[in-house]
């Protein structure tokens, strides 16, 4: 299995920094994240090390991904959230500060004090065009 010895999350998935775990299988690990956005905010991890969500091989990111309804049951039961984020930061620019791939799954409840700082633009004309055929090619032929 990948390892990145310098990696703080291959560390915890080899027992080297302790984590609070909550669940793990032969390739993927659900954790407590150390400085929560609220209460049972989760980490869930593939154990093999991969830096960001597009690099993951299709098979690691199955045997992770799958864990997701089942994790997201047992936070929203356990913390009585009315709902959850479920996201993924990719690079550091998007704010992905470990890099080891991981899932953030976080509690949410009415009124809390989670807000997105994030506007909605508008397309200019033409452009769904384009970027629906950009984005479709690069998917052309399947990789
Ligand atoms: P991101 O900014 O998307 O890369 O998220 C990294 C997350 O890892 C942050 O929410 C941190 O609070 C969390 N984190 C960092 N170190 C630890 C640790 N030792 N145990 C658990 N979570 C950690
Ligand atoms: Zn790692």
């Amino acid at each position: 299995m990948g390892r990145d010895p310098n990696c703080l999350f291959c560390k915890i998935v080899a027992g080297e920094i302790p984590c609070a775990r909550v669940y793990e299988t032969e390739h993927a690990l659900a954790f407590l994240d150390i400085g929560p956005l609220k209460p049972g905010h989760l980490l869930v991890i593939p154990k093999a090390h991969h830096e960001t969500l597009p690099e993951l091989p299709d098979s690691v990111a199955a045997e992770t991904a799958r864990l997701l309804p089942r994790l997201c049951r047992a936070v929203k039961k356990a913390t009585q959230a009315e709902g959850l984020n479920v996201m993924v930061n990719v690079g550091p620019v998007a704010g992905q500060s470990v890099a080891h791939m991981h899932w953030h799954i976080i509690p949410r409840h009415g009124g809390d004090s989670i807000a997105w700082p994030w506007n909605s633009q508008r397309y200019e004309e033409g452009a769904v065009t384009l970027l629906q055929d950009a984005i479709a090619a690069e998917l052309r032929p399947e990789d």
